[in-house]
């Protein structure tokens, strides 16, 4: 099953608002300020809130407390941060790591190689529960590409599931690359513009 993460980021609460009342439960934003303020603002819905940007430490705090997921773990130390910081009386905080599978210098998330001993380490802390991998390949409209990056974050899924951890999810796949994420096992994509249109 592929679950759908509507990514609201620039979008106003309103537009959040539409699309729960079409069924969509879950939601992504980018930016802890902006995400946080529709959190707050939206807490009477029952949504569930999924943060997938950059998170640099001295913003963790907001993070661990007011969303069910980050899928942007790249460090250790965030990922102490986030688990020393979630409150006790909140469920374990669900979180991915995210691989950068295309090696670009300039896109965040670990480098393969490095994958394994952060994912013991994540998967060891307290207040976090390892789900899986996720990840943001380079865009590009050749899609035996796309398949491949997506391929290659499902294979070191299994690698880590053989070593003994029990990750059941891939968050792969935006609006222009969904089609060949699923194909190679997405079990989450990410969606902003498709769902809610072009960002300004
Ligand atoms: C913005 C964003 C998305 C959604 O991208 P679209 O191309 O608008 O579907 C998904 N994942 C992350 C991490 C993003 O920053």
């Amino acid at each position: 099953m592929v679950r759908l993460l509507a990514v609201s980021k620039t979008w106003p609460a309103d537009s959040v608002r539409e699309a729960a009342a079409a069924g969509q439960h879950a939601f992504g934003e980018n930016y802890v300020q902006e995400g946080v303020a529709k959190v707050d603002e939206l807490a009477g819905l029952g949504l569930e809130w999924h943060f997938i940007g950059p998170l640099q430490s001295n913003k963790t705090r907001l993070v661990a407390n007011r969303f069910s997921w980050v899928h942007s773990i790249d460090r250790l130390k965030i990922a102490e941060r986030l688990s020393e910081q979630r409150d006790v009386h909140l469920p374990p905080l669900e979180v991915c790591i995210q691989v950068n599978v295309s090696g670009e210098a300039s896109k965040s998330g670990v480098a393969p190689p490095d994958l394994p001993e952060l994912a013991r380490a994540v998967a060891v802390l307290p207040r976090l529960r390892l789900r899986g991998l996720m990840t943001i390949p380079e865009p590009t409209p050749d899609v035996a590409l796309q398949r491949a990056r997506f391929a290659s974050l499902r294979a070191m899924r299994d690698e880590l599931n053989a070593a003994g951890l029990a990750l059941d999810t891939l968050s792969m796949g935006m609006s222009d690359d969904l089609e060949a994420a699923i194909a190679e096992g997405s079990t989450l994509v990410r969606v902003g513009t498709a769902i809610f249109g072009s960002r300004s």
